[in-house]
């Protein structure tokens, strides 16, 4: 059974899988597959951009997603008449069964689903099923990725990396599969700065911790541009703790189970001189 693997790492965001894939689908007539997608409204893939941060510590993040093929699909219990697994893994909308079936696309936990107002037709990602049954290897959207960001195979051949490998919305429980690599975990950022010396501080150990517990993450020292990073971090609430011969220790806390948190002017301050 087939599946497509997704590695973040190397995505750049060039929108090709998304644009491939309207080349493929918008105004063609795919029957017995899919009919043609409208011009608008509708993404069978899309990829999201978040940016994450504040400058100068800021990341972009890229989420490609399309339907999952899952094979718990909810898609196919709430209409069995009108959507099939094939034997190869991708699940598809036949046109005709779904004419006028409309609860078809709250059925999707992702939604991945569309309503085409002018067929009266669900529709989604078909995984150009089209193409596979004509001899081609891959879909568009895969053969428009030219970093490598997105395979698509048979599932024993990815069997080592899809061990690593995440899913979107696990708990959902829809086995699907898309499988991600590298899915960005949260970061805490920093610059340390010598406010009376007006310059970056380097080699200042910094401590991260979790707030509960006290359990050490990690430590650093900051770079030459004073900087300290925390990546991968898991959603939680942290405590940091910045010390350097000569400075007054500096304690703070981040929490990150919503977003990324980044300062870019961290005072430290120097140890008062005895006179
Ligand atoms: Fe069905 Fe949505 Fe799963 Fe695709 S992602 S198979 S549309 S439930
Ligand atoms: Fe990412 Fe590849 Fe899609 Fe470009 S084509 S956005 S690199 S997955």
């Amino acid at each position: 059974m087939k599946v497509f693997l997704y590695d973040l790492d190397k995505c750049n965001g060039c929108h090709n899988c998304q644009i491939a894939c309207k080349d493929e689908h918008v105004g063609n007539d795919w029957s017995p597959y899919a009919l043609p997608q409208p011009d608008t409204g509708q993404f069978w893939c899309k990829v999201d951009e978040e940016v994450c941060g504040s400058v100068p510590h800021v990341r972009v993040n890229y989420l490609p997603h399309q339907c999952n093929h899952c094979d718990d699909a909810p898609c196919i219990a709430v209409a069995p008449e009108a959507v099939h697994k094939r034997d190869d893994g991708l699940v598809l909308i036949d046109p005709d069964a779904a004419k006028d079936l409309r609860s078809l696309v709250d059925s999707c936990p992702y939604g991945a689903i569309f309503w085409n107002e002018e067929l009266g037709l669900p529709q989604k990602c078909t995984g150009c099923a089209h193409l596979l049954d004509d001899g081609w290897a891959e879909p568009r959207c895969v053969d428009a990725c030219c970093t490598g960001a997105l395979r698509f195979g048979e599932e024993e051949d990815f069997a080592e990396e899809l061990a690593r490998a995440e899913v979107l919305l696990p708990q959902a429980g829809t086995r699907p599969r898309v499988h991600y690599l590298n899915k960005p975990k949260r970061f805490i950022a920093i610059t340390m700065v010598d406010v009376e010396g007006d310059e970056v501080v380097e080699g200042a150990a910094v401590t991260l911790q979790r707030a509960e517990g006290a359990e050490t993450v990690s430590v650093l020292a900051t770079d030459e541009f004073g900087d300290a990073w925390f990546e991968n971090l898991a959603p939680d609430c942290y405590r940091l703790r910045v010390q350097k011969e000569g400075y007054l220790d500096l304690a703070c806390s981040f929490d990150v189970t919503e977003k990324d948190q980044a300062v870019a002017e961290m005072r430290f301050y120097r140890v008062p001189i005895a006179i």
